[in-house]
């Protein structure tokens, strides 16, 4: 069914009668959010509520694009957000998440579009997107300008400047974990160089350094919180040695873009106040040495897993809007 309107023809989708009816009813885009251990998949409407969420898996030996092609057909879209982890480019349409190795420039806008031909996609950073959900309807609401910070198995970041998600030149802006916080460190982190944020302040490297100083209640960070909420000496140190590195990456990212607002969210951050306490102290201290930061505003992240969804349709509807 379609109708002539101006040059273009417009197509309406299944169902609806008239552009009319548009109107009355929730438009709804496609979103999918590809990290290393599985693929989500939703319609997310223009009130943020999401639906007919599947997934898949994507730390598998399996090929995983046959099974998402499979798990796309049941779906109908006219804008699709794709949210991923990182390294992306936006400029060819193509990723190479780190932790999916049979992914590498894997065309993943030219394989969407070839299922659903003239659809509008956008492609961006999973933690740029959790950035601007978080920026639009959840803890960084109204505001401008926002670091959004993702700390789990791994540590991401994202920027939404003037009210727009910031790219970077091909995808991959505010690539947190990986700036390094000691270039005289032995610690080699998995992209190479040395010293990485991520070689401190993610939870698994949390977790190690406890085991280096005797801590054996556990393999996770959740029972490494949990052994410092009971007290235990050498859990409270890995935890605090982790938030120390995270406050000081986060102010160095500070100290070069000067904004008012930071977002934490991922799994090591539900963790409560044993993590928040002792990163906002440090936080704090290493915010002083720049007399500007006194301003800034740290916020736990209010979306959680939806985030990545999302963001991903918030950014297609925006960029075909
Ligand atoms: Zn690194």
């Amino acid at each position: 069914m379609a109708e002539r309107r101006g040059s273009g023809l417009q197509i309406l989708p299944h169902g609806f009668k008239s552009r009319s009816d548009l109107h009355n009813y929730p438009m709804k885009t496609l979103a999918l959010d590809i990290g290393a251990t599985k693929i989500a998949i939703a319609l997310v409407d223009s009130n943020n509520q999401i639906s007919e969420r599947i997934q898949v898996p994507s730390n598998t030996a399996e090929p995983i694009w046959p099974a998402l092609k499979a798990a796309l057909k049941g779906f109908r879209a006219e804008q699709i957000g794709i949210a991923s982890a990182g390294p992306i480019d936006r400029i060819s349409g193509t990723i190479s998440p780190v932790n999916i190795a049979q992914w590498r420039q894997f065309p993943i806008v030219a394989e969407i579009n070839s299922i659903f031909p003239g659809a509008a996609i956008g492609l961006l950073g999973d933690c740029t997107a959790v950035a601007l959900a978080e920026s639009r309807i959840g803890a960084g609401i109204n505001v401008s300008n926002m670091l959004g910070v993702v700390v789990s198995t791994g540590i991401g970041g994202g920027l939404v400047i003037g009210g727009k998600a910031f790219h970077g030149e091909t995808g991959n802006a505010a690539l947190f974990g990986h700036h390094s916080i000691g270039f005289n460190s032995d610690v080699l982190c998995d992209c190479g160089r040395t010293g990485c944020l991520e070689t401190f302040a993610r939870g698994p490297k949390m977790v190690e350094y406890a085991k280096r100083l005797g801590w054996n209640a556990g393999e996770d960070f959740i029972a490494l919180a949990q052994s410092a909420r009971e007290g235990d000496q050498n859990a409270i140190e890995a935890i605090d040695k982790g938030t120390l590195a995270l406050a000081v990456g986060i102010t160095n990212v500070l100290n070069i873009v000067d904004l008012h607002t930071v977002v934490i969210g991922g799994g090591v951050s539900f963790s409560g106040p044993i993590y928040w306490d002792p990163f906002l102290k440090h936080f704090k201290e290493e915010r002083a040495h720049a007399g500007f930061l006194d301003e800034v505003n740290v916020y736990p992240a209010k979306l959680h897993a939806d985030a990545g969804l999302i963001g991903a349709a918030l950014f297609a509807q925006e960029a075909a809007g």
